[in-house]
């Protein structure tokens, strides 16, 4: 059995994570599950470089055991592609999801609808045992509206309706299992499947 840390304590996210990355043989755990403390500060510029600093962190801490983290936020076009990874932080240090709503449709009080074309970006990072790093990237393309709308999600969703669903309904209006279809994350965690699998395809060429 190969254990992977999962650098979160997050319940939804490592449900979403276990699923999309089901290989045979993978048991993830989280940080609280394997006993581990690791809370570094994510004070890097960029979501890979956040996601890079949690990966390598649980690495450690565990002892060198796989790792896997991630790291998302919401770039918006008008804003200069803030707030990026401050999306958690925007209206302040322990600002709730509507304060940070609140902020983004003040800022963008005066900007035409055209204008306001925005993107989520999730970035993972996995650190295998033996150190090797292999990082993926989704996004998901779409605008933000003038009001909340919807009561599911969690964030920016209620502000975000994505190209994908053709101006019908917001993030927050859709059940889960159709947002992770379209979703940043649900698209890093396709395109971190299937680097997996090429490496182990790499891995299994090398061994015979
Ligand atoms: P984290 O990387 O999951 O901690 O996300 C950082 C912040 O980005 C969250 O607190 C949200 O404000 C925003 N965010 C990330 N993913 C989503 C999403 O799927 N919907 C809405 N907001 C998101």
């Amino acid at each position: 059995m190969k254990t992977v840390i999962l650098a979160t304590n997050n319940a939804h996210k490592v449900s979403e994570i276990s699923n999309a990355l089901d290989f045979p043989g993978w048991d993830f755990k989280t940080l609280a599950e394997a006993g581990i403390e690791s809370d570094p500060a994510e004070d890097a510029d960029t979501f890979l470089g956040n996601a890079r600093i949690k990966a390598l962190a649980a690495h450690k801490a565990s002892g060198g055991m796989a790792a896997l983290a991630d790291d998302s936020g919401l770039e918006v076009d008008a804003l200069d592609g803030t707030p990026g990874v401050w999306s958690s932080r925007f209206a302040g240090e322990d600002a709730t999801d509507e304060e940070n709503n609140a902020k983004l449709l003040a800022e963008l009080a005066d900007v035409p609808d055209e204008k306001r074309t925005a993107r989520f970006v999730c970035t993972l990072v996995l650190i295998d045992e033996d150190g090797k790093e292999i990082t993926a990237r989704g996004t998901v393309e779409g605008r933000i509206g003038r009001e909340p709308q919807g009561d599911g999600g969690f964030g920016y969703d209620p502000l975000f309706w994505p190209d994908v669903f053709d101006g019908e309904c917001t993030l927050a209006e859709v059940p889960q299992a159709r947002k992770n279809e379209v979703s940043h994350r649900g698209n890093a965690l396709r395109s971190m499947r299937f680097k997996i699998e090429l490496e182990k395809a790499k891995r299994l060429e090398m061994s015979m």
